[in-house]
């Protein structure tokens, strides 16, 4: 039987994918601080441990994994990465995780494919001050200028991954992506992203009222169903092809745009104040060029099949709590 690990498998990203190894028919094993906060783990082995110390390393990787996914990461939405309140503690944690992993992988003579998860937000910012023509084209990523340290510490991250390829003998394809969203992600308490914090705003006004919405609500984003970057994510660890490629969405929508779309699955009127509050670039939309002609993948729905579920999701959480 294959084996996989998930570091960062209590996470959103991370607990979706051990659920899909383990239909893939994996022997799955997790690594996580915490356990999945919605939901309960589909691995057949959990370690609660940190990653940033080399024991926890040691422990998760006592065995040769098939396929190792790197997705943990000090990380969260605009009202955490954009502060700067949390700079030291998001490039200092993840880097330390990343690298340790990195020589726990050497150590143990790693002989399978390894996965980083990098993000969008390493982009420069300058390619991305016109919201309706962002340019994030994998070749666009240097001279760099990511917008938050957050993005550097990605930035950072991807060529470690690339270089102990290059240098260690290891075999590491690095992924970046763009706002994935989906049913058991984070929906409050600061570190929920935009599609989720605008699901639970809205659910929960009853029968309409009003919002409030960081900034002019002009600026653009892509979004990516759950569903669709796990299987992207498959595939790429799967392939000859090694990246940095975009895992996301092309399909560009506002911020107004996005409200008006979960007011109408919400079947609510729904009023936006605008108010001051961290935004991020003007624009960012997926290129997808690269992946389709490498991986010969595209998203298979639209935003509005992956926001309806989530709605709904998140919705059901509010009731209950
Ligand atoms: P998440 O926060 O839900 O998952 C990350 C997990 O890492 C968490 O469960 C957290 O507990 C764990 N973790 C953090 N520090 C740890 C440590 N020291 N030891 C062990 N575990 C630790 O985030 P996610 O949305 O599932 O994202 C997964 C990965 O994808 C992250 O690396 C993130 O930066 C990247 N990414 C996500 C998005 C997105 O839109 N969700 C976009 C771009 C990149």
């Amino acid at each position: 039987m294959k084996k996989a690990l998930v570091c960062g498998g209590g996470g959103f990203i991370g607990s979706h994918l051990v659920k899909k190894l383990k239909e893939d028919g994996f022997w799955v094993r997790a690594v996580d601080i915490k356990y999945p906060e919605y939901w309960e783990t589909f691995a057949d082995d959990f370690i609660k441990g940190d990653l940033r110390d080399p024991n926890t390393c040691l422990a998760a990787f006592d065995l040769d994994f098939d396929e190792t996914y790197q997705l943990a990461a000090d990380m969260g939405g605009a009202g955490f990465i954009f502060t700067g309140e949390n700079d030291a503690d998001i490039m200092h944690n993840s880097a330390l995780v990343n690298i340790n992993i990195l020589d726990t992988c050497v150590k143990t003579s790693q002989t399978g494919a390894i996965f980083y998860s990098s993000s969008a937000c390493m982009y420069p910012e300058h390619n991305q001050l016109d919201p309706l023509n962002p340019n994030c084209s994998e070749d666009s990523a240097y001279p760099a200028d990511p917008d938050s340290e957050y993005g550097w510490e990605k930035l950072f991250s991807e060529r470690l991954f690339l270089t102990y390829s290059k240098n260690k003998g290891l075999n590491t394809c690095v992924g970046r992506y763009h706002n994935i969203f989906g049913p058991h992600g984070t929906w409050d308490g600061g570190r929920e992203k935009a599609p989720a914090a605008i699901c639970r705003k809205i659910a929960a006004i009853q029968g309409g009222g009003e919002i409030e919405i960081w900034g002019d609500g002009n600026q653009t984003r892509s979004f990516l169903y759950i569903d669709e970057c796990i299987d992207a994510t498959t595939r790429l660890i799967r392939s000859a092809f090694r990246g940095p490629v975009n895992i996301g969405s092309d399909e560009m929508i506002s911020i107004n745009g996005l409200v008006e779309l979960v007011a109408d699955i919400s079947g609510k009127k729904v009023k936006v104040s605008h108010i001051d509050g961290p935004t991020g670039v003007r624009g960012r939309n997926s290129d997808n060029t690269l992946i389709e002609k490498k991986l010969g993948w595209r998203p298979s729905c639209n935003l509005k099949d992956g926001l309806i579920p989530t709605y709904n999701w998140i919705n059901s959480q509010l009731t209950k709590a």
